[in-house]
């Protein structure tokens, strides 16, 4: 694998900016939005989820966030780069660096294959991370960019590997029913969830890193900050709708007493 050893280090001694990616201040910058909204939007983007019965949304975000903070107990990312691709290494995958393959659905950051197990990080999606946190004034260390790459990756080789996929430990949705048969379909999203609290609690981030991927998008359609935080208000809305729409009738208990 390659690493850029060249690194360019700014020589301003006044004022060092705080380069590791936990010390940039993105979420007061930004308008932020709490993770359980957040990952909703990721489920629903799921082409499994009109199938999902509303009633098991809260338990589908709330397994997914877990198993990805669970799997990071006792794991800490403290800006030792070297250390963390090496231990990547020995669980028996291989790293490495390409400039992004042409694909119709979109931009992707970075990727795992199980056979062989590999991870491949996209130097086009460092550069955009590198950008977009440059026009906010700030520098990021390129290791850290890597290591939000990293983790999230090698946490699908871990789910592969030890942890059983995400989405074959929370509920499944039936797609097709034949008489007393139920076929059923995983919510591959839920693997994302997961993946993204992970890197997350691995990288003692304030933030979730699927929060910088919806800044990045919205901010790159030429929204505002004020588009984007009524978009958020908006969504964290329509959970707490549902949410309510959840709740026992409190009226008919009242009733009784
Ligand atoms: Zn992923």
């Amino acid at each position: 694998m390659e690493r850029k050893s060249g690194r360019s280090v700014p020589s301003t001694k006044a004022v060092r900016p705080p380069d590791s990616l936990r010390e940039i201040p993105l979420d007061r910058n930004w308008p932020s939005i709490p993770a359980l909204e957040l990952a909703y939007t990721e489920l629903e983007q799921d082409e499994m989820f009109p199938r999902l019965p509303t009633q098991k949304i809260p338990h589908c975000l709330e397994g997914a966030l877990a198993i990805g903070q669970e799997a990071a107990e006792g794991l800490t990312y403290d800006g030792d780069l070297g250390h963390w691709i090496d231990r990547v290494i020995h669980t028996g995958v291989r790293v490495r660096f390409a400039q992004q393959e042409p694909s119709s659905s979109g931009w992707v950051r970075a990727q795992y294959r199980p056979k062989p197990p590999t991870i491949e990080i996209y130097r086009s999606s460092l550069d955009q991370l590198d950008q977009f946190i440059r026009k906010g004034g700030f520098r990021v260390r390129e290791d850290d960019l890597i290591a939000l790459h990293l983790f999230h990756e090698w946490f699908h080789h871990l789910e592969n590997t030890r942890l059983g996929r995400t989405d074959s430990r929370l509920p499944r949705v039936v797609r097709k029913r034949w008489g007393p048969f139920a076929f059923r379909e995983r919510l591959v999203r839920l693997r994302e969830i997961a993946a993204h609290a992970f890197t997350q609690k691995v990288m003692g981030l304030s933030w979730s890193p699927l929060w910088l991927d919806h800044l990045l998008l919205l901010s790159e359609k030429g929204w505002s900050r004020e588009r984007i935080r009524d978009h958020f208000k908006h969504t964290v809305h329509r959970y707490r709708e549902l949410l309510r729409s959840l709740e026992p009738t409190q009226k008919e208990d009242d009733d009784e007493t």
